[in-house]
């Protein structure tokens, strides 16, 4: 029985740091606003769901999977943002966060002036 060697790397993960790549939006590509997790465990910004989600259907913009009872009770509840994740995403990316909900619908680079915008 060796029960010494466990795995290092799984022991050293912490479970409260979040990566930044696990918390970006597949529809807007910025860090989740109010971040709504479906029961097929894709997330997206609240904003983002609400516009992408085919509205007669309900179902999740990326694997198609029909959400429409879960979203229907959960935004009667006013349930739908996952405030855990949230609360995380706020501790972790404060900045961010605070940029998009007070700047919201301003571009945030200027620099990047590739007017790709409005296809
Ligand atoms: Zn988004
Ligand atoms: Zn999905």
């Amino acid at each position: 029985m060796h029960s010494r060697c466990g795995a290092p790397t799984l022991a050293m993960t912490k479970k409260a740091i979040l990566s930044w790549v696990h918390c970006l939006c597949p529809v807007c590509l910025e860090v989740f606003m109010e971040p709504v997790t479906l029961p097929c465990t894709h997330t997206f910004c609240k904003v983002c769901f609400l516009e992408s989600v085919d509205k007669a259907t309900l179902c999740c913009p990326m694997c198609r999977k029909r959400v429409s009872t879960w979203a229907r009770l959960h935004s009667r509840n006013n349930t739908l943002v996952n405030e855990t994740l949230w609360r995380r995403i706020q501790t972790c990316f404060p900045r961010q966060c605070e940029h998009r909900l007070s700047g919201q619908g301003e571009a945030e680079d200027p620099h990047s002036g590739n007017g790709s915008r409005g296809r």
